[in-house]
């Protein structure tokens, strides 16, 4: 199984939309890893994860196909996470197929949203719920609860395929109590977590930073779901962290802890 990190910034990106931040104009000025779309992946080039606004430059950076997704899986419903619009662009009369041609997976929120703008689309529209998996083919998905919206089930996404299971979790803050419960029956072969505050900290508490992503990831080394072969790796950052992709590597690789960057290609 493999999976392809397609964008690593958060809610604006790297360089900020229209940020003039430090991060920002260092990341103009050098390019490279330091620039981050929005977030999403893409497990084995079949399961996408999300759906944000830069989806289509993703593909094309990447040389990737859409018609080869069987399936979309979405976290939650912020606007960095689904661009509703985007969808359009699948059926007629922008191509000759009629039918959605994959599964998505998505919370109640996010189920409303697109039924509301397409009421009459024939799209096979599957409501997921924390902590109940899911069978898609030959992986199986289990969700588990973010602690990031009070008022939606926001999703972090165990995937399991041919006894390799990785975890998704982007939008995270730290977990509920329940969902650290639920994490002890499993082991990781990889984690992909947020680093979104990089060395600051939030008022908000939807959201890690440097430090709390060591925390997390120090604890599910100590309960075992994540042993010394377990690759983490960081995703979503955002230019308000004050952290450039090197001073990322500066401070992550030491615990073990890879900053991810857009484009990478992780197999397990
Ligand atoms: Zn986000």
């Amino acid at each position: 199984m493999n999976i392809r990190l397609l964008g690593t910034g958060a809610a604006d990106g790297i360089p900020g939309f229209f940020g003039n931040d430090s991060v920002s104009r260092f990341a103009r000025e050098n390019g490279g890893k330091e620039i981050r779309s929005r977030t999403a992946a893409i497990v084995d080039g079949v399961m996408k994860i999300d759906f944000p606004p830069d989806t289509l430059n993703q593909l094309q950076r990447d040389s990737l196909d859409a018609l080869d997704w069987t399936a979309l899986v979405f976290t939650h419903s912020d606007d960095d996470h689904i661009a509703v619009n985007e969808l359009q662009y699948a059926l007629i009369p922008f191509t000759d197929l009629d039918h959605l041609p994959y599964t998505i997976y998505a919370n109640r929120v996010i189920c409303d949203e697109i039924l509301g703008r397409y009421p009459d689309w024939p799209i096979e529209l599957i409501e997921t719920h924390s902590f109940e998996s899911f069978s898609h083919g030959p992986y199986r998905v289990v969700p588990i609860k973010a602690t990031h919206i009070d008022e939606e089930d926001c999703q972090n996404l165990i995937i399991e395929r041919d006894g390799k299971r990785l975890l998704y979790a982007t939008d995270t803050g730290i977990w509920p109590s329940e969902t650290f419960e639920f994490l002890k029956g499993f082991v990781l072969d990889l984690l992909v977590i947020e680093c979104t505050d990089g060395f600051n900290e939030s008022v908000y508490k939807g959201h890690l930073n440097i430090e709390s992503v060591i925390q997390v990831v120090e604890s599910l080394r100590t309960e075992g779901v994540l042993t010394p072969e377990s690759r983490v790796v960081t995703t979503h950052h955002g230019h308000h962290g004050d952290a450039r992709h090197c001073d990322l590597e500066r401070a992550l690789l030491p615990h073990r802890i890879e900053p991810g960057f857009d484009g990478m290609l992780i197999e397990i």
